[in-house]
């Protein structure tokens, strides 16, 4: 009979990963979570909007809408109770133009659907009423929508795991995993203490190396693996007062949501992210990039003074699909997809990833235990 060093190795301490952690360790079971970098959070999860999305933008019935309602109702409750701030501001998404009134009003039928609370269609002087400097002829004002300090809910999740006897490896990149006979897993980690453990589950959570890790699980089916896109987003801040309290979203663009505004928890305005298909792991922000977000942000704001722009920082979006491709679901797969017992892999975990963390979380644990 074997015997196993932990029920479950998480492969990644991102959100999603660190999520998956609590879920499991909540449900009694013992869990370590494998992290390459030399501290948690310092992949996808540390480079995004840290916008709570209220779930209102996916098709009904995807992983995406089920996850990101639930993951959002489990988010303001846990911030809350762990001391994260968070500001439950709201959101307006703005039509610009009147050709672009029928995209708000596809988007309330959508979020009727996904059972998103708190929609409401406005008038360009009702949405003028709550931000006066706003430019539109009709808005969708999202209640439920917020912004929150993303890191400081990593911790809160590491400190839950911990609480439970649970232990997250920083500096332990994962190397590679082979099935045992009848059930489990044994896992060799590399890094400076190199180790080789057996556990009975396994569950990867790797953000943009996602591929990488599945494809070095001995008999991972290859042709289940995706191919990585890499889709890079700017942001650039205000030098000068934040206009708005709330978010504020022009009508998405296909793969994205659109260039967007918030006020950070600090106050300062945050422009950004744009969309451009890259080909490399750079996290650099090209200054010259302002000149497409100073068009796109006087559409709805036209009072922003020239040269007021900052290039801040980017992120990477772990895409599996292509300029022009339909944007895919989560890809969260068990037993029934790849036929190996006690595995789960996750793929193109995008936004609204971090909003959906915590249902991800519960969601892996149902696959994994059957539940
Ligand atoms: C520009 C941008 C804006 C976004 N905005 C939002 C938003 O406002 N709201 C929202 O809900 N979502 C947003 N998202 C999506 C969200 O950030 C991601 O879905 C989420 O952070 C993904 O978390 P993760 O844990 O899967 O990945 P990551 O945070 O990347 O974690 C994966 C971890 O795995 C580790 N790893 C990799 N290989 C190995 C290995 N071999 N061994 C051990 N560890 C390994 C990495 O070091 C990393 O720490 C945005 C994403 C981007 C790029």
């Amino acid at each position: 009979m074997t015997t196993f060093d932990t029920d479950v190795v998480i492969i990644g301490a991102g959100a999603v990963g660190l999520a998956c952690g609590y879920a499991l360790s909540e449900r009694g079971l013992s869990v370590i979570v494998l992290e390459a970098g030399p501290r948690i959070g310092e992949g996808v999860s540390s480079r995004n909007s840290e916008v709570i999305h209220a779930g209102l933008y996916y098709p009904t019935g995807s992983l995406r809408a089920r996850l990101c309602v639930q993951g959002r109702r489990q988010l303001y409750p846990f911030l809350e109770a762990h001391g994260v701030p968070y500001r439950r501001c709201g959101k307006l998404i703005v039509a610009t133009a009147d050709a672009e009134v029928p995209t708000l009003e596809t988007l309330w039928h959508q979020g009727q659907l996904n059972d998103v609370e708190h929609l409401e269609l406005l008038d360009a002087t009702a949405a003028c009423a709550l931000e006066p400097q706003v430019r539109c002829v009709a808005a969708l004002l999202s209640s439920e929508s917020g912004v929150f300090d993303s890191h400081g809910y990593l911790l809160a999740l590491r400190g839950e795991i911990e609480a439970r006897g649970g232990f997250v490896a920083c500096e332990s990149p994962f190397a590679e995993a082979t099935p045992l006979e009848q059930w489990g897993f044994t896992i060799s980690t590399g890094g400076p203490s190199a180790t080789t453990l057996r556990s009975k589950y396994l569950v990867t959570a790797a953000g943009l190396d996602a591929q990488a890790v599945a494809s070095k699980i001995e008999g991972f089916p290859k042709a289940l693996i995706p191919k990585r896109h890499l889709g890079k987003g700017v942001y650039f801040t205000l030098t000068g007062r934040a206009p708005f309290d709330r978010l504020v979203y022009p009508t998405p663009i296909p793969g994205a949501l659109g260039t967007h505004y918030r006020k950070n928890l600090g106050g300062q305005a945050v422009f950004g992210p744009d969309l451009a298909y890259v080909d490399e792991l750079d996290d650099s922000v090209d200054p010259a990039r302002a000149e497409s977000f100073y068009d796109s942000i006087r559409r709805y704001w036209p009072s922003l003074p020239d040269g007021a722009l900052v290039a801040d920082y980017a992120g990477i979006r772990p895409k599996i699909h292509g300029p022009g491709e339909a944007q895919p679901d989560f890809r969260i797969d068990g037993f029934d997809t790849h036929g190996i017992e006690g595995l789960v892999t996750m793929f193109g975990i995008e936004s609204p990833g971090l909003t959906s963390s915590l249902a991800i979380g519960d969601e892996v644990g149902k696959r994994l235990l059957k539940d």
